[in-house]
This record gives C-alpha cells, sequence and structure tokens, in this order.
C-alpha cells in the first residue's frame, strides 16, 4: 500500500510522524507523497482538512485516516498513543471504508466563467465589516434576501463545526445533505430571514447573490478569490470522501465524547 504522511509542524506532530514513517518502512508500506493510497493525517481536525485539499484530485482513489495529536477529533480516528495499533491495523487491512458526502462550491463571475470548489466542513459567504445583503435561491425560487453577518453551507461531517456555533443541527453523516445556517442575521419589523438553520437534500441547489462587490467567501480553513463573483451555487457532490475504517468509531458516540462527556463526568 503507497501512504502518505501530511502534518502539522507542531513539535509533537513532527515526533509522532518520525516514529510512524519508521514502523511503516519497517513493515514494508511504501511512502509516497505524490499518488497515495491512504494518506494519514497528523495532527488534529484542521490538519486533516489540509490532507483533503492537499489530495482532493484523484479522492476517488483514495482513503484518509487521521491521527490526533491531542484529543479524539472528527475526522481523527487515533491517538497518538495509539501508533503500533494503527500500524497492526493496517497490515490487517482489507481496504473497509466509510464515506462522506462532500460539498461542491461554484463561482459564478460577472463574464460567465465558473469555477468549482469542494469542502469537507463547509464554505461561507459573510462581510466581516458591515452587513452582507444578499438573495438566497432555493433551486429556482427566491426564497429570502438576507441581511446580516453571512451563511454557512455545511456538509454533515462539518456540521459539528462553524456550522454549529451558528445554531444549526448535527446531521449523521449517512445523510446526503447541507445545512444552511445563518451568521448573525438581522430581523426586525424591515428585514427578514427564515431565522433557523435549513437542510436541503442531494440534487437540490442553494444559489447565494451577493447585492455588493465586496464579500468574503471561504472554502473550510480556506479564503477564496470573491473578486468579480457574481453568484454561489451549493450543491452535494456526486463525489466523496473515503476515510479507512479499521474500527468503527459510532458518529453520536464521537458527538457526546467532544461536547457533552468532558463536562458530565
Ligand atoms: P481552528 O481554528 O483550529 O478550528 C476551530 C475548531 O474547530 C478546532 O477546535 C478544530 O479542531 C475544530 N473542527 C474542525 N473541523 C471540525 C469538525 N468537522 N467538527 C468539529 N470540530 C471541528 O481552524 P482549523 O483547524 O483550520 O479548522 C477550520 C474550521 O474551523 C472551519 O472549517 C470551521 O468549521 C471552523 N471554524 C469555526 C468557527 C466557529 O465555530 N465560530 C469559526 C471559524 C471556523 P482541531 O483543533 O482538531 O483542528
Ligand atoms: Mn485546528
Amino acid at each position: 500500500m503507497r501512504i502518505a504522511l501530511y502534518h502539522n509542524h507542531q513539535k509533537r506532530s513532527l515526533a509522532i510522524v518520525a516514529e510512524l514513517r519508521t514502523a511503516l518502512l519497517n513493515h514494508g508500506f511504501v511512502m509516497d507523497d505524490q499518488n497515495p493510497e491512504l494518506v494519514i493525517s497528523v495532527g488534529g481536525d484542521g490538519t486533516l482538512l489540509g490532507a483533503f485539499h492537499h489530495y482532493i484530485d484523484g479522492c476517488d482513489q483514495r482513503r484518509f485516516v487521521g491521527l490526533h495529536t491531542g484529543h479524539l477529533g472528527f475526522y481523527t480516528d487515533w491517538l497518538s498513543s495509539e501508533v503500533d495499533e494503527l500500524v497492526a491495523s493496517l497490515l490487517a487491512d482489507q481496504g473497509q471504508r466509510v464515506s462522506y458526502p462532500i460539498l461542491e462550491m461554484t463561482t459564478v463571475s460577472r463574464d460567465g466563467s465558473r469555477t468549482l470548489y469542494k469542502a469537507l466542513n463547509e464554505a461561507t459567504v459573510k462581510k466581516p465589516i458591515g452587513t452582507l445583503v444578499a438573495d438566497v435561491y432555493l433551486g429556482k425560487q427566491h426564497f429570502e434576501r438576507f441581511r446580516g453577518d453571512g451563511v454557512a453551507i455545511a456538509t454533515p461531517t462539518g456540521s459539528t463545526a462553524y456550522n454549529k456555533a451558528n445554531g444549526g443541527a448535527i446531521l449523521h453523516p449517512s445523510i446526503q445533505a447541507l445545512q444552511m445556517s445563518e451568521i448573525a442575521s438581522i430581523n426586525n419589523r424591515v428585514f427578514r430571514t427564515l431565522g433557523s438553520p435549513l437542510i436541503v437534500p442531494k440534487g437540490q441547489v442553494i444559489t447565494v447573490w451577493p447585492q455588493q462587490e465586496d464579500f468574503l467567501l471561504t472554502c473550510d480553513q480556506m479564503e477564496i478569490e470573491a473578486k468579480d463573483v457574481l453568484r454561489i451555487e451549493f450543491k452535494v457532490s456526486e463525489q466523496q470522501v473515503h476515510f479507512a475504517s479499521f474500527r468503527h468509531l459510532d458518529f453520536w458516540h464521537r458527538v457526546q465524547q467532544a461536547f457533552i462527556a468532558d463536562f458530565s463526568d
């Protein structure tokens, strides 16, 4: 199996990467940064997002696995104390994988050109200073004129991230859908938005049409060039991201561990 290690540059991560690389080579695995079949991310959930974007081309043929150097994360099944267990699982690998939906974002420019982006967590349309005014379309229907800081459109696995901070629901990743949540919308006698998150199924398109020229676009941890962008279309991608599932971590258990357990124990 061809393996790439993708990591952040924290001291702890570098030490784990060195340990992991030695163990993998000793067991006959091939290290291949260019065209890996398996990408092991060492760091946090944010590092896994970086790995996803780095290896997004050819994603259909790859699997990801995350080793967290801190606590257990949402994309990270292994802890830094479990290098030996991870290598043992790789030796017994039978190609097990679990697949999650990803978000497809297409920007349409004034000249009609279209640029495609993919997100694992979410994309946002924001205006950090002043009010974002944007028309939101669900399919062809004009749904609302949004005023506020912005909107986030999240995948199911991204629903525990930014989306959650916006009051969005947590979506099980077996559900092929996107969730739009509002970031500080203005609601009063004059301006009105739905005010609650909404979930659209695969096959439907959400279009956000900003009414100003200066707004911010993000795709996971990255800022996207929004100059000359007229509107932005969002839908569930036909492509999925695959994670190696050597051991099954129940999604709700993970949610409970991340958000509840530490506080109630
Ligand atoms: P970061 O500032 O380290 O991320 C913020 C936190 O989100 C970190 O604790 C990160 O975990 C965690 N996280 C990332 N993906 C998650 C997921 N799918 N479910 C639950 N928690 C998740 O920046 P980053 O590591 O580059 O991550 C970028 C992400 O930060 C964005 O995609 C967005 O979802 C999130 N974000 C959240 C807010 C907010 O909640 N108000 C604002 C901006 C961005 P790790 O520490 O393991 O990396
Ligand atoms: Mn992070």
